[in-house]
């Protein structure tokens, strides 16, 4: 790296003050500069080392302006063919959008831009603006999920209610059904745990069996007198009810406050218009990662970076696909070592995010817990 460049670099990393757009639009003009920044903060990857396809040659990142992102990793063996693009294995892979739009698309959603200011700014249409904010939803998704673990346990107290979302009060236009959620919030604790779950409906056959997943035995459960619950004694725990037709609080000081509110924020999170059902639990994951990760940050766009470098990495050893990778490119024109144009990899890339989201619908997440810089360090370091 040029020392030019290492200076820029570095203003962005000594910053103390976070990254605003301007700043974004400056280190976004010059692409190098910019792909250092991603570098630097293990968004792109460094391929460079050894040849795996010739033995003889090193792999270093070289300028090529018929590249796609005007780099190229290329073998220094003049008789090998190997090249490797910059994006491979990152957020930025398959497609064809330039690095620079998607770095300011994350931006935009990591500050909660309006759509039609997003529209505006880069110039793209809907679906396209609307695919990428789901891709920063599915980081959250996945992120949450790995963090997932049962709350309570015995002389914890854990709020369970159930809420419906997205039923429109007067119903015009499209009609939304709107889904059944089920979650739970352990109270006062040092670092408070809750878990939410889209579910089919509120039957004691759907709602048990995930209390007893996500719920410690043993846990005080405080409830409305939903008839599903009936049998929580039965199952281990202590169980006190709130019967919201007659009171909010009981004689013995018994409330499900911490939940209900709740349920208002996260109702807030949500988009007024035009959200899939299927979708649900993304938003119920970006609520989570959001209050979690990003809100009390000094930096709302580097953070939501880290998350993205908890996911998108390259195959490590302990990968059981590593044995596949890298597979190397096509030694043809530069072009195609991208994928095809168009958004079909990103959405191969991200489908097997969706498969593992499949298995659990539920995201569990401590509030307000702080992850120290010491921590990411070590997690990003098992990335390298
Ligand atoms: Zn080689």
């Amino acid at each position: 790296m040029c020392s030019v460049l290492a200076q820029c670099v570095m203003e962005v990393d000594d910053s103390d003050k976070p990254i605003n757009f301007e700043y974004l639009c400056d280190l976004c003009s010059c692409s190098q500069r910019l792909n250092a920044f991603l570098r630097l903060n293990k968004l792109l990857f460094n391929f460079h080392g050894r040849c795996l396809r010739c033995v003889d040659g090193v792999v270093n990142l070289r300028q090529d302006r018929s590249a796609p992102d005007g780099q190229i990793w290329r073998c220094s063996n003049k008789k090998c063919t190997f090249k490797c693009v910059i994006r491979k294995h990152s957020f930025f892979s398959g497609s064809h959008l330039s690095i620079q739009l998607i770095v300011k698309i994350i931006y935009f959603w990591s500050h909660r831009y309006p759509n039609h200011i997003v529209l505006h700014e880069t110039r793209l249409n809907e679906r396209t603006v609307v695919d990428f904010f789901n891709f920063c939803r599915e980081v959250c998704s996945v992120v949450l999920e790995e963090q997932s673990e049962p709350i309570g346990g015995p002389g914890k107290v854990v709020e369970i209610d159930e809420s419906k979302f997205g039923k429109r009060k007067y119903n015009r236009g499209k009609r939304v059904d709107g889904v059944w959620v089920f979650g739970g919030i352990e109270r006062d604790s040092e670092t408070p745990k809750c878990f939410f779950t889209v579910v089919e409906d509120r039957s004691a056959k759907t709602l048990i069996p995930l209390i007893k997943r996500w719920i410690l035995p043993g846990t005080t459960i405080l409830s409305d007198c939903w008839k599903a619950y009936s049998s929580l004694c039965d199952e281990g725990y202590v169980h006190e009810t709130v019967n919201h037709s007659v009171e909010f609080v009981t004689d013995r000081g018994h409330h499900t406050n911490t939940i209900e509110s709740t349920w208002n924020a996260l109702n807030k999170s949500l988009p007024r218009y035009g959200t899939s059902k299927d979708l649900y639990n993304s938003y119920f994951a970006e609520y989570c990662m959001r209050r979690k990760f990003l809100n009390n940050s000094r930096d709302k766009f580097i953070e939501f970076l880290k998350l993205v470098v908890r996911i998108y990495h390259p195959p490590t050893a302990d990968t059981p696909t590593a044995a596949a990778v890298p597979a190397p490119p096509e030694p043809t024109e530069a072009a195609a070592l991208l994928s095809a144009p168009g958004l079909p990899a990103a959405c191969t890339a991200t489908s097997a995010i969706v498969d593992v989201l499949k298995e659990s619908d539920v995201g569990n997440f401590d509030l307000n817990f702080n992850i120290s810089d010491s921590e990411l360090d070590t997690t990003m370091d098992l990335f390298d």
